[in-house]
């Protein structure tokens, strides 16, 4: 396949709209793969993915499509739409040169929408708008679900991107319909990659992944040139020499062609032993044939830094095994070791956001049966000290405390994102208030049509990473969508707060706060340790406290007697589940000092209320 009959292009949308959907649609179009029912979304392929039914992972297919008597090479990437992966969007848009931009027919422009839309409008790509779960277009309101308006939804494309929105193609992804006017406009409207197969190689690494039996997959768009099987390869990034082992498409699963053209976009297994060496954004040359190298990526920022503890110390190695091994594929999660006096020793990971951080735990509870404790999120904070040194703070009880910030510390900031929220324009009310309680500042306001309203706020990211989402769904009754971008730090009147049992401070508990919260959520976290507490033979006084200045406390009281001896001896069922239950509760058990404290304690102080 010469580079005039090459196509590359991405699916991308807000999430829910349909992607992996019409992946797949488009995948048995071209008898990628097999019309099978039971071959739901084939690219989701993690068990994360098809439990919840979202794409965490960008995916790769290739297919060979028959246009007007000519071949053709069409390569799909398929994206996650969630705010936290848009870093896995972005990288996939470098190897493309157009984009099908899908927005559900009932749903219209969601907030990821927008952001997406403006990924591939900032890298130059061809977009072709398809508004998506449309029955058909010739009988009114023959909509294949009752609210879809596809009329409607073309006008505030129109009036949020600028797009022609008589260009749009208007398909049902799950029905079929009119899926097959998409390749045809992929062919005419999307450019070819441009690209000379007789220059020296130049290949771009934009995503890896690690394969028990192979080792090293990494996903290469040949720019230039061409990479044969046996060539010998140097990244420009660490100048380390590969052998390439195999090459070939991803068609769907990998198939080796022996070699890659300019133009194409597909896999090479290189003698490459550590994912850690595959650093996306990378470029390869042929060994001796050096070439000016791609402008790469910005490596992945962590928003979102949590400790991970094995809730049985015996574990630990373990455990340190399955991050290992899930980081392999995940390069965007940061680790580090971290020993707490409360839960030993454990580690900080570093996350793009709270989805991510919550998909990362499932992974190692479901694909490493790991059982763990993970702490509350924090954002990395900046503490500038007095001699003008930065330092980043990943770990709420490294903040410095009050007695020594007048001492050392110059000024405390904390990070900011600009957040995207867009609804119906009757929860304008909730939206502004929840944005207010928030600490937010509004900075933008725009009807997209008579009925949708997107506002723009300044938002500090601690404030979000918490229940923010949630919230935004309750206060809009589901309809708000919501997306941010990092737009860094501010400085902020910042202050830790402990948590002490029976007067001892638990650091993995600590937190940090502005100041205007401190009264707020130190009466309500007393509370709510106290609700998770259990008795114990002795009182335990939960106190929250900044510095030495205690904010609230409350008491557990001592148990009185034995849970057994509410049964009078008779009842021996009844008495054999209170010991099930009672040995259950010990299970995400760690005992502080002498104090028992269980997983719930992190989980319920997640959210604000
Ligand atoms: P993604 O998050 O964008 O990848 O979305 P999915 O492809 O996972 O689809 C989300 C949901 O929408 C799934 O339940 C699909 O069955 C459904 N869906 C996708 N396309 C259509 C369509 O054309 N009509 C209807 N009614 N549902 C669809
Ligand atoms: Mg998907």
């Amino acid at each position: 396949f010469t580079t005039d009959r090459i196509r590359n292009f991405s699916v991308i949308a807000h999430i829910d709209h349909g992607k992996s959907t019409l992946a797949d649609r488009l995948l048995e179009m071209t008898g990628t793969i097999s019309k099978r029912s039971s071959n739901k979304q084939v690219l989701d392929k993690l068990e994360v993915e098809r439990e919840r039914g979202i794409t965490v992972k960008a995916q790769t297919a290739s297919m060979i499509y028959e246009h007007k008597g000519t071949r053709y090479l069409l390569n799909l990437i398929d994206t996650p739409g969630h705010v936290d992966f848009s870093y896995e969007v972005s990288r996939s848009l470098s190897a493309c040169q157009g984009t099908l931009l899908l927005v559900d027919a009932c749903q219209g422009i969601q907030a990821q929408t927008v952001a997406n839309f403006f990924l591939a409008f900032s890298q130059d790509l061809t977009i072709i708008p398809v508004i998506n779960k449309v029955a058909s277009l010739y009988v009114v309101c023959a909509i294949d679900m009752v609210a879809a308006d596809p009329e409607r939804i073309a006008r505030q494309m129109e009036s949020a991107f600028d797009v022609d929105a008589s260009e749009a193609l208007k398909v049902s992804a799950k029905t079929g319909i009119n899926v097959d006017q998409i390749l045809p406009a992929v062919i005419e409207r999307i450019p070819s990659p441009v690209g000379d197969r007789e220059k020296p190689l130049r290949a771009l690494l934009f995503d890896s992944w690690y394969d028990q039996y192979v080792g090293v997959v990494c996903l290469v768009a040949i720019k230039d040139g061409q990479l044969r099987k046996g060539d010998r390869i140097v990244s420009s990034h660490t100048e380390n020499k590969y052998e390439a082992m195999e090459v070939g498409l991803m068609y769907p699963e990998q198939v080796p062609t022996g070699a890659l053209y300019a133009g194409q976009v597909g896999y090479v297994v290189c003698s490459m032993k550590n994912a850690k060496e595959a650093h996306i954004g990378d470029t390869f040359y042929r060994l001796k044939h050096p070439v000016e190298p791609l402008p790469g990526f910005e490596p992945a920022k962590s928003m979102v830094f949590a400790g991970i503890y094995p809730v049985d110390a015996d574990d630990f190695a373990q455990l340190e095994e399955s991050i290992v091994k899930l980081t392999l594929n995940d390069a965007s999660v940061n680790v580090q070791k971290e020993t707490s006096l409360a839960l030993g020793q454990g580690w900080r990971l570093g996350f793009l956001g709270t989805l991510h951080l919550d998909v990362f735990r499932q992974r190692l509870e479901q694909e490493y049966a790991a059982s763990v404790i993970v702490t509350q999120p924090t954002v990395p904070f900046k503490v500038v000290m007095k001699d003008g040194k930065e330092v980043l703070i990943r770990t709420p009880a490294d903040f410095p405390s009050p007695e020594h910030i007048p001492h050392h510390v110059s000024e405390l900031q904390e990070p900011m994102v600009l957040a995207t929220l867009i609804f119906p324009s009757e929860y304008l009310g909730p939206m502004m208030e929840l944005c207010g309680t928030r600490r937010g500042e509004q900075q933008e306001y725009q009807y997209l049509d008579d009925h949708r309203v997107m506002i723009k706020y300044k938002l500090p990211l601690a404030e979000i990473v918490t229940d923010f989402y949630d919230e935004l769904k309750s206060r809009s009754s589901g309809f708000a969508s919501f997306d941010y971008e990092e737009i860094g730090y501010q400085e902020s009147d910042l202050v830790k707060m402990d948590v002490l049992l029976n007067g001892k401070p638990v650091d993995a508990l600590a937190t940090v706060l502005h100041r205007s919260q401190i009264q707020v959520v130190g009466r309500d976290w007393a509370k709510r340790l106290k609700g998770v507490i259990q008795r114990q033979l002795f009182e335990v006084a939960i106190q929250t406290a900044v510095g030495s200045r205690v904010i609230a406390r409350e008491t557990v009281p001592a148990m009185r007697k034995n849970v057994t001896a509410k049964c009078y001896g008779g009842d021996v069922t009844r008495k054999m589940k209170l010991l099930n239950k009672q040995r259950e509760g010990k299970k995400r058990m760690k005992r502080l000092g002498s104090v028992d404290l269980p997983q719930e304690a992190f989980l319920t102080l997640m959210n604000k209320g």
